[in-house]
């Protein structure tokens, strides 16, 4: 039997869905039903509880300070054809318990501030 290769740590910054609240919407969702738009492939996704944020197009540049809107959501993968969806987690809620359960950051993940 093969040992697999840890994975290394995600950067401590990173914030997460807890596992049980991603799950509970996922079932909520009835994500095992769900038919691709693009391949027609049912309940065949990927996901993790990763929260990735949506900032505006800089130009290829870094803005940092000011007010700098952001969309907080995870990502469903379509593991046929990889299409990914984005499931805003402030509109399902899966965002303030997050945060509220994080050490204090030096920049606030919801609006970039
Ligand atoms: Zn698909």
């Amino acid at each position: 039997m093969s040992k697999q290769p840890s994975k290394p740590p995600l950067h401590p910054s990173i914030i997460q869905v807890p596992m049980e609240v991603l799950n509970s919407y996922l079932k909520q969702a009835n994500i095992n039903s769900k038919q691709c738009m693009f391949c027609g492939t049912i309940g065949n996704y990927s996901f993790n509880s990763i929260i990735y944020e949506f900032r505006p197009f800089f130009r290829g540049g870094i803005a940092i300070g000011g007010n700098i809107p952001t969309v907080p959501a995870i990502l469903i993968i379509c593991k046929n054809c990889g299409d990914i969806r984005f499931i805003s987690t402030i509109i399902t809620q899966m965002t303030p318990q997050v945060i509220a359960n994080q050490p204090p950051q030096s920049k606030d993940p919801l609006n970039g501030r």
